[in-house]
């Protein structure tokens, strides 16, 4: 197994020790520590306006830079997910959302280890303040409908657009 598979790390954080990553986690060949990788949390909103369109923004960072895809982000260390949504949604497109139900939960798509999440989190929302402005991440932020979609960055975009077309969302 690679370095990158193991996010890097090679020595152990508690002894320097190093580490065997031939397994399943990573383990100190010095004093034993089994080094479990904590999972990086992605979450999003689908958000839809009055005419069914679906809230997009245009990614200024990696993975998919320059593609399109609900705003999102990184769920903080003890941070409510649907919080975490609902700050990642203002910072990235000036709106206020409500934030509701899971739409679903998505597997990270091969975007690991790429500065990608080890699985994603999509909630419907609503909008309920602020003024639509891309910032932040976002190169661009704004509304489409099922037939005008912009070019979509991740697996997640797709299924989340495409569960809008047959108005499950
Ligand atoms: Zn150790």
């Amino acid at each position: 197994m690679n370095s990158s598979a193991t996010g890097g790390d090679t020595y152990c954080t508690a002894c320097a020790g190093v580490l065997d990553t031939s397994g399943r986690h990573p383990v100190c060949t010095a004093c034993g520590r089994v080094h479990h990788r904590d999972p990086k949390v992605g979450v999003g909103v689908v958000v839809l306006d009055e005419q069914h369109r679906l809230l997009l923004v245009r990614r200024g960072v990696g993975p998919g830079k320059g593609l399109w895809a609900l705003p999102a982000g990184f769920v903080d260390a003890g941070e409510d997910p649907r919080l975490a949504a609902a700050r990642e949604t203002l910072e990235e497109t000036g709106l206020v959302v409500e934030v509701g139900r899971v739409v679903d939960v998505y597997p990270a798509g091969g975007t690991t280890g790429r500065g990608g999440a080890s699985f994603f989190l999509a909630f419907e929302a609503t909008v309920v303040g602020g003024a639509l402005a891309a910032a932040d991440d976002a190169l661009d932020a704004g509304f489409f409908g099922a037939d005008d979609l912009p070019e979509l960055a991740f697996p997640s975009t797709t299924a989340a657009a495409s569960r809008v077309r047959s108005g499950l969302a």
